[in-house]
């Protein structure tokens, strides 16, 4: 059959305007499957923006009848805005995440599976929680709960409900799961899972409801489709089951959450899903300079199970990557502030910068180098790293040893680690303290005298209070020392390792990080001291600051310039993944690690890391060795440190 689409419909249109052929087929291809598949860079997140601001110009749809679903939030606020600077009818456009998007859905139709229009979303540490409290009611060990957690939310990935468990059933798993989503069902909550599943359950359940959906959203436009699972997939189909008006862009080379259940068999299985489908390649890419994209390429062909693509640019072949050794992590930040200073004066602005590493506890040492140097950043998708919990929770500790009327730093960790010293107690704490004008460290000291707390706190209120005492009176104690103790002697660190997530895993990297850093300080004052100046400097809203951000956070975005920092085995790859046997993931990783740099790609590996405070020699990433040496140059660096 003859493909007339684009005849029929208004090719001359303004908006296709600078795109290639393929981007405007893509873009006016409109009664199809579509699926764009392509590398990084050719243009698939523009064709679908435009695409968006085609439709609602061209009259062939209201904006409300448009869904475009993109993978984060703030993936979802950029496309809002580039498709607003070409319509502005966009507004109604329900243009957001599988998750947001399904809330919406499901607070107007949550009568149909009993939960009332206000339920609450609940967040990991809630849903940690109680999971918590139903192994204990099953007298099972609280460690558990990771590992409940993430098959909950593996099963809840494939709309698997907890009757439709099958061998699983009689595991610790199954069983917590029937009891937390009866539980948490019964609480008017659900969790992120949920909110895929149960609107998944309402069409299935009502057709009449799936089938209002189904008229509304004409046009159905999804980003990063390579990264989609499977409740994400079962939903699309439902919504859109023959695919006219459904458009799919992704690239089978940039998928990375396999770990959080994302199926990139989705997006090589389109084209037997669909009915009358197109698949539309790009492969002019107009982000990167060749020698970047030479590399990337030469990189991501290692891998064995991917679908094989061209790409091209015409514009010139630019600088080689740079690889850069360092002696050691100190010096790698070092390496990269200088640089970055240098581009500076080149006229690259700092907003135009990204660091990307591969586990959040490495921002640290480049975060110090940078406020060192007066250089303004911003961490993207995290916390700074003196801004994260646990970071502030030792820190916290810290201040307390070194001035005990620090009542801020009192209050923060009194029940941190949990020692059942609870709001009741600690109001008691408080009350005091406010009449008679003193520190709550002081109050505890004079109520633990008077004998007046129940038993319970009154006896872990004394250790506390010793454990402060004693850490004060060994002067000799260096800060690092200090650091270790209150992480060990308050089991601070065994809650951690007991929780077994990734987030919680994330959380003590931090801590031996922050040891690290706390080796170049010989006494308390110092350090208490460089923290406030360092949480000082940090207020700048301005848009131009460097980025610096994990590699996962920087998928679909661009950079003029892009540092790589820490490509050593068991960094990167990470010694999960090579534990799992998944360095393919990783390897697609470093593909997008490159591939978010238009001009300069620099990557750094030190020779010697410092973890938890004994030096370790990495052998150089094996990626280093994989990148095509046409494209790049090797600096030696220094060797030893100065
Ligand atoms: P990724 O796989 O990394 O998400 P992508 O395929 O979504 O990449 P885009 O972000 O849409 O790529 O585009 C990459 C860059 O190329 C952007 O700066 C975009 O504005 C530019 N670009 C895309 N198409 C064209 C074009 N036809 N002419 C000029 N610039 C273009
Ligand atoms: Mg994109």
């Amino acid at each position: 059959m003859q493909d007339n689409t684009a005849e029929k419909l208004d090719v001359n249109h303004y908006l296709l305007n600078g795109l290639n052929p393929e981007q405007r087929e893509a873009v006016v291809t409109l009664d199809k499957a579509l699926l764009v598949l392509s590398g990084a860079g050719t243009g698939k997140t523009k064709v679908l923006t435009t695409k968006i601001a085609y439709i609602i110009e061209n009259g062939y749809a209201y904006p409300s009848q448009i869904l475009a679903v993109t993978f984060s939030n703030r993936a979802a606020r950029e496309m809002k805005e580039r498709v607003f600077n070409m319509t502005p009818g966009a507004d109604a456009v329900w243009l957001g995440t599988f998750h947001s998007i399904c809330a919406k859905i499901l607070r107007s139709n949550a009568d149909l599976i009993g939960l009332s229009s206000s339920f609450t979303i609940i967040d990991m540490d809630d849903q940690l929680k109680l999971i918590k409290q139903i192994l204990k009611e099953m007298n099972v060990d609280k460690k558990m709960a990771n590992p409940v957690a993430n098959a909950i939310s593996r099963w809840k990935d494939k709309c698997i409900r907890p009757n439709d468990l099958r061998v699983d059933v009689t595991t610790v798993e199954g069983k917590v799961y029937a009891t937390y989503q009866e539980r948490i069902f019964s609480y008017d909550s659900v969790d992120f899972g949920d909110l895929l599943m149960y609107v998944v359950r309402i069409f299935k359940e009502n057709s009449h409801i799936l089938q209002k959906y189904r008229e509304k959203f004409k046009y159905i436009l999804v980003d990063e489709y390579q990264d989609t699972n499977m409740s994400q997939y079962m939903w699309l189909r439902m919504l859109s089951p023959i695919g006219a008006g459904l458009c799919c862009v992704g690239d089978d080379d940039q998928a990375i959450y396999s770990w959080r259940g994302a199926e990139v068999g989705n997006i090589l299985r389109f084209e037997k899903d669909f009915m009358n489908t197109k698949i539309v390649r790009l492969e002019r890419n107009y982000r990167s300079v060749g020698h970047i994209l030479g590399a990337a390429a030469s990189l991501i062909a290692k891998n064995t199970t991917r679908l094989g693509k061209t790409i091209w640019t015409d514009g010139d072949s630019g600088e080689k990557l740079v690889i850069q050794r360092a002696y050691n992590g100190y010096d790698e930040a070092k390496i990269v502030a200088e640089k970055i200073e240098k581009l500076r004066k080149e006229s690259v602005e700092f907003g135009q910068i990204a660091v990307l590493v591969r586990a959040g506890f490495q921002t640290r040492e480049f975060e110090e180098r940078l406020i060192a140097y007066g250089i303004p950043y911003k961490v993207v998708g995290g916390l700074k790293f003196y801004d994260r919990q646990e970071i502030k929770d030792l820190i916290a500790y810290m201040r307390l040893i070194y001035q005990t009327n620090d009542s801020l730093a009192f209050e923060r960790i009194i029940n941190v680690p949990k020692r059942g010293i609870g709001a009741s107690a600690f109001s008691k704490l408080h009350t005091r303290a406010i009449e008679r004008n003193i520190s709550l460290f002081q109050a505890s000291k004079d109520m633990l005298v008077e004998n007046t707390l129940r038993p319970s706190v009154t006896a872990s209120l004394t250790t506390f209070i010793e454990f402060i005492k004693s850490m004060r009176k060994q002067k000799e104690l260096s800060p690092v020392e200090i650091a270790k103790a209150i992480l060990d002697e308050t089991g601070y660190m065994r809650a951690l390792a007991n929780e077994k997530t990734l987030e919680s895993q994330g959380r003590i990297e931090n801590l031996k990080e922050l040891l690290i850093a706390l080796e170049d300080f010989d006494d308390l004052h110092m350090f208490i001291e460089h923290v406030s100046l360092v949480t000082e400097s940090k207020r700048n809203n301005a848009d131009e600051v460097v980025s610096l951000m994990t590699l996962h956070s920087a998928k679909g975005l661009e950079f003029e310039a892009v540092f790589l920092a820490g490509w050593e085995e068991g960094v990167f790859p990470h010694n999960m993944s090579l534990q799992e046997g998944n360095v393919e993931e990783e390897r697609r990783l470093a593909y997008v690690g490159i591939t978010r740099a238009r001009k300069y790609v620099y990557i750094t590996y030190a020779m010697n890391r410092k973890v938890y405070n004994q030096w370790m020699s990495n052998l150089p990433s094996r990626f280093l060795a994989e990148l095509s040496p046409e494209h790049v140059v090797h600096i030696k660096g220094k060797t030893v440190r100065d």
